[in-house]
Formats: structure tokens, C-alpha cells, sequence
């Protein structure tokens, strides 16, 4: 995007919110009107130059180079968990309830943003020596939306319209939320392709301790969304985000596995913890578990709760786990679909308890 661009797209948002979108400018996040953003993925590059994939390929079949990374509330949130790279408003000196989005803008606009944003990102590779053209042509056009990134989903008020004016467009989606608002999600008339809650806390305390709600009962309204999993017609997701001395002893095993319990998602993935971004000043390297301990951690959530473990792909670090056999596919991508893992070594297989962090 031209230096003018930029600042006309920044130049929308209103106050006092302007210098927080300046901030993200700089970081490459591409502005769709006033609170949404797109951001090329890293898995978007290695498709297009290296013809390398994501494990949402390898698992669901998502085309790793037509997929849009996106949030609808790049500022909001109601945790400021350790190990986000949101920009917070206090960070920049900005007095501003971070809890509540004060606009929403058309789902219409937001998509026709969208997809030209991602256009414009792709068309940055015509002309790149490695990327190939024919992958180029296909990542012109798009065919899956996955909300994360930065910020809370839910918060967007209008999030069930946007869902459907994705589906509409003949595109799927995957929504990734912290799970504290099951008002929204219990009441979404429009479901995702396939919802993911994701987790790091096991419990009250942990989740105090690294999620840092900025509301009252966060954790109990994330038992509420864990209890309302069921009742989705689409696949869900627990992803746990295996933080290395916070969450990977036998109590957080224990809770996870109760956790999944109640919730009966379809899936459970188990990913490393990755230090990146502003996290670095919040964690450490040493947080990062490697493949082989998210392998050990996931098996022995398997042998606990009857779950089957389906899938890994060690370049992720993540590990996949299912009641069904084979993942659903919502695209073309990666037509050989995930390897039967094998169990871990034997070495691999204990959980020590860790000394916790808190
Ligand atoms: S829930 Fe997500 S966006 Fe919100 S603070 Fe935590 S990691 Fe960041």
C-alpha cells in the first residue's frame, strides 16, 4: 500500500482511536473502514513462494494463500492476556473503554473491504522471482475468512451479519474467540464454518492470572460459552495454547480434561505457545514448548478423555485430537489430508508438574 494510502485509510478512524491505528499501520495491518483489519499471514507467503502450508490446510483443507486473516475489533477486547500482541489503548495514553466498541460499521462494506485489501496484499507478489503465478491468480479470489488475529469478534455487534455475508459470498469462516460472551454465540442465527474457543487457563486462578479479564466473572462466562459448544450444528474447536511452565502439569491436564468434557468439541487442538511480538515483554523464550512436549501433552489428554489424536504437524507445533476419524474439510487445500501420528516415545510420554509461574 502507498504512503497515501495509508494515512487515507488510518485517516478514518475516528479519534480517539487514530494513534492506535498508526501504531498498526506501521505493523501491516491494512484498515477496512473504522475497527476492522487484514493482515497477510505468514503461512500466505510460504503457500505463494515456498508452496509450503498451515495446518488448517493440512487439517481442514483451507487454501493457505486464499484464506483472509482478519478481526472486526481490532482495539477490543475483555482480557488483556500475557501473551497477546493487541495494542491496548493505555499502551499509547489513550482513555478509552476498551471493553466496548462505540461503532459498527455495514458488513457489506466490511466484506467489499476485505476482499480488496487482500487483492492489493496479493498483488504485491506479481512479479516476486519464487511466488508462483497460477497460485497468485487463485489467492486474487479468496474463498475463506478466519476472524482472529488481534481483538475480541464477539464484540462486533453485527458479527452474525458478517457471517452470513461471507457465506453468502461463497466463502467459509472460522471464528476464534476467548468464549466470554455466550449471549452472542448462544444466540448467532448464522453460524461459523467451524468455531474455535481458545484457552490457555484451566481454572478461576489461572485464568486471573494470564488472561487478566477487564470484566467481572470472565471465567465463569467462559464456562457458560464451554457449556453451549454442544448445541452448535458446525464443528468446534477447544484450542489449547500450551504455554510451557504455566499450563502444561497435571493440574491444567486434569482441567483441560475436564473442560473438554463439557464442552464435546469436535476438535482439540493442543499449539505452542509461539514468542512473538509483544509477548516477548510479557513471557519468555523458555515459555515455547517444543513439538515434542506438545506431542507428549496432547497424548495424554487423549488417553484422559477418550479423544482420538488425529493429526500434528510439527512446523506448527499442534497437535490434533477428535471423537471422528478424519477432519471435516471446508476447501481444496492439501488434498492428502493429515498423517495417523504415531504415539510418543517413551521418554515423551510423562507430565511433570512444572513449577508454576504464578
Ligand atoms: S483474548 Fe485475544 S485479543 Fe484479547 S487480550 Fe487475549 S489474546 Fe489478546
Amino acid at each position: 500500500m502507498s504512503n497515501l494510502r495509508l494515512s487515507d485509510a488510518v485517516n478514518r478512524i475516528p479519534d480517539p482511536y487514530k494513534p492506535l491505528g498508526e501504531i498498526m499501520a506501521k505493523q501491516k495491518y491494512h484498515f477496512v473502514g473504522r475497527h476492522t483489519v487484514v493482515k497477510k499471514c505468514y503461512w500466505t507467503h510460504t503457500a505463494l513462494v515456498e508452496n509450503r502450508y498451515c495446518y488448517k490446510c493440512k487439517f481442514y483443507g483451507i487454501e493457505s494463500h486464499r484464506d483472509i486473516q482478519m478481526s472486526p475489533a481490532a482495539f477490543w477486547c475483555w482480557n488483556a492476556c500475557l501473551h497477546c500482541w493487541r495494542i491496548r489503548p493505555q499502551d499509547v495514553g489513550i482513555d478509552v473503554d476498551e471493553t466496548k466498541m462505540p461503532f459498527a460499521d455495514d458488513p457489506k462494506e466490511i466484506v467489499d473491504g476485505l476482499i480488496r485489501e487482500y487483492r492489493r496484499i496479493i498483488s504485491g507478489y506479481k512479479g516476486h522471482p519464487k511466488a508462483d503465478p497460477k497460485l497468485i491468480e487463485e489467492a486474487m479470489n479468496p474463498v475463506h475468512v478466519t476472524m482472529s488475529l488481534t481483538g475480541e469478534p464477539t464484540l462486533y455487534e453485527l458479527l452474525e451479519d458478517l457471517i452470513r455475508e461471507i457465506h453468502r459470498r461463497g466463502m467459509t469462516t472460522f471464528v476464534v474467540t476467548r468464549g466470554i460472551r455466550p449471549d452472542v454465540l448462544g444466540n448467532l442465527s448464522e453460524e461459523p464454518s467451524q468455531l474455535y474457543l481458545s484457552v490457555e487457563a484451566w481454572d478461576k486462578k489461572s485464568y486471573n492470572y494470564f488472561n487478566r479479564p477487564l470484566v467481572p466473572r470472565g471465567w465463569e462466562l467462559t464456562m457458560e460459552t464451554l457449556s453451549i459448544l454442544p448445541s452448535f450444528s458446525s464443528p468446534t474447536a477447544l484450542r489449547i495454547t500450551l504455554v510451557k511452565n504455566f499450563n502444561d502439569g497435571q493440574d491444567a491436564l486434569k482441567g483441560f480434561a475436564d473442560m473438554i468434557k463439557i464442552g464435546q468439541p469436535t476438535y482439540v487442538e493442543v499449539k505452542a505457545y509461539m514468542w512473538v511480538g509483544a509477548s516477548r515483554e510479557r513471557l519468555s523464550k523458555s515459555n515455547m514448548p517444543r513439538h515434542e512436549e506438545v506431542r507428549s501433552f496432547a497424548w495424554k489428554l487423549a488417553e484422559l478423555t477418550g479423544y482420538k489424536v488425529i493429526g500434528e504437524v510439527k512446523a506448527s507445533r499442534v497437535v490434533l485430537l477428535s471423537t471422528i476419524d478424519k477432519p471435516i474439510r471446508h476447501g481444496k487445500g492439501c488434498p492428502e489430508g493429515p498423517e495417523a501420528p504415531e504415539p510418543p516415545g517413551k521418554g515423551e510420554y510423562d507430565v511433570t508438574d512444572p513449577e508454576l509461574t504464578y
